[in-house]
């Protein structure tokens, strides 16, 4: 059917179930959907018809001999970073513009197990380094909500094409709020789980005490049912946690009466837009309405800080990890030298884009002797402290309620001159990384049909009462059930 393309997980799996609909459709719906579209949003950085429909036959199959999860046969959508054997991976850089893996990221390998149907890869900042999609080393994409708009970054590409009906739903990253900025711009749901919780194995490394892959989605049902996939510890990912995991739709009651909840003051930051404020407002009314405590007026002074510690130790480890291209190992090589250090040189200084050179010369040194203990070192000092504020805060409040970025989707071009600005657009996101806490971006509104994201955020390993309250807010709004006009 012509709509198809919109639907939930949830709902996809139930007429797949009822034999209503076959993946072999669905995919087809998808696949149509996608190159009517991709002229003018520009999500996908690889199309995988092919092989889709081959896994759409074979989850048909699987459907058809009783064997279903809800994530059987549905079309989901890999953001560039994850390795997938034998298909294009290429983070959006000229560096790893040929690079085809030889193995699979332990996410994709475990949604494949399940069944599903990969559709492509989708476009993102080079190496997940930006808030716009604008550092792609192949094009920009656009917001389906208003195709002069930014879709947000660096997860762009998966949120732009979940917002336009290009996919059932995507895989991120989140760095310093890949994942729940860009959700929060399309008007999509994006979850950051807690740091260690999903496996990064196969997550082309930008920051790794940062990083973190989790679902973009059009509905918190779909979060969860994701996550039920996705989570879990893996012996090829030695930071993955050992905790177990639940089934994280159980949560989902809409119940949230006593919940606790803060609203910490220093996130209506200098500059937010006013709309933006006055949504977010509404939204935790919303939730007081619902039958939460909100104490309103919170203190977290180290937030200010965290901004500063993110560009220190991001592009430290960045720098640490992008050393390995080098033009000898993978992808890019620019051969033509005299010697060994000139055709390093080369591949690096052609290979890179600006802001990739700016993150690795920043984090360089930060690194180097005499340097270190006056940027690195005090950073990580930092870093613990803004940690145990909210370890603190947590002792009171199950969880605190922001809002994900303080502006709406700007205008492409608007930040390119200046990085600072850029960096801004995650003044609420990345505190969240620092800390290595869960916490998820749904849908709360709009001015001027620019999308508004709520950001809730959580203890470490409590994915489920954020999904808890995210449910409970979603099933009591309509935010969520807009779609562009495209
Ligand atoms: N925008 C932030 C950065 O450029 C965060 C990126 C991310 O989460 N991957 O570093």
């Amino acid at each position: 059917m012509e709509s198809d393309n919109q639907l939930t997980i949830h709902e996809a799996h139930k007429l797949l179930k009822t034999k209503e609909l076959s993946s072999v459709e669905l995919t087809r719906a998808i696949l149509k959907r996608i190159h009517n579209l991709e002229p003018k949003v520009h999500s996908f950085v690889t199309v995988t018809d092919k092989l889709a429909l081959k896994q759409a036959q074979k989850a048909d199959e699987l459907i058809a001999a009783g064997g279903s999860n809800p994530l059987t046969g549905i079309p989901v959508l890999i953001k560039d970073n994850m390795c997938t054997k034998g298909i294009l991976t290429t983070c959006s850089s000229r560096m790893l513009e040929n690079f085809i893996p030889p193995y699979n990221a332990t996410v994709v390998e475990r949604l494949l197990a399940l069944g599903a149907v990969i559709i492509g890869k989708s476009n993102m900042d080079e190496f997940a380094m930006g808030s716009s999609t604008e550092n792609s080393a192949f094009f920009t994409t656009h917001n389906p909500w208003n195709l002069d708009r930014v879709p947000g970054g660096s997860s762009g590409g998966s949120a732009a094409a979940i917002a336009a009906g290009e996919a059932i739903y995507a895989l991120g990253s989140d760095t310093g709020g890949s994942i729940r900025q860009p959700a929060g711009f399309c008007s999509v749901s994006g979850l950051k789980p807690t740091y260690s919780r999903v496996s990064r194995y196969g997550l082309i490394a930008f920051a790794s005490s940062l990083d973190q892959i989790g679902p973009l989605t059009r509905d918190v049902t779909d979060c969860a049912l994701v996550l039920n996939a996705i989570a879990g510890y893996d012996t090829k990912d030695s930071t993955s946690a050992p905790q177990p995991t639940t089934d994280y739709t159980q949560c989902l009651s809409g119940d949230i009466k006593g919940l606790k909840i803060g609203v910490p003051k220093e996130y209506f930051v200098k500059g937010i837009h006013k709309e933006v404020a006055s949504a977010i407002q509404t939204a935790i009314i919303k939730l007081e309405e619902l039958g939460a405590s909100i104490e309103w007026d919170v203190s977290l002074p180290t937030t200010s800080y965290a901004l500063a510690v993110y560009y220190i130790i991001a592009p430290s480890e960045a720098s640490a990890n992008l050393a390995r291209y080098d033009g000898v190992k993978y992808g890019f090589s620019y051969s033509n030298t005299k010697n060994m250090w000139q055709a390093m040189e080369k591949t690096r200084q052609h290979g890179f884009g600006a802001e990739v050179k700016r993150r690795i010369m920043l984090g360089t040194y930060a690194l180097s002797a005499g340097y270190y203990d006056a940027w690195y070192l005090k950073a990580q000092k930092v870093r613990t402290l803004i940690r145990r504020e909210f370890d603190q805060a947590f002792t009171k409040y199950d969880a605190l309620v922001t809002p994900t970025s303080p502006t709406v989707p700007f205008k492409i071009g608007e930040k390119m001159d200046d990085p600072l600005q850029m960096y801004l657009s995650d003044v609420c996101t990345i505190p969240v990384n620092i800390a290595g806490l869960p916490a998820i971006s749904i849908p709360a509104g709009f001015a001027d049909g620019l999308p508004i994201g709520l950001q809730i955020i959580g203890k470490p390993f409590a994915e489920e009462s954020i999904l808890k309250i995210a449910y409970a807010y979603e099933q009591a709004t309509e935010w969520h059930k807009r779609r562009p006009n495209i």
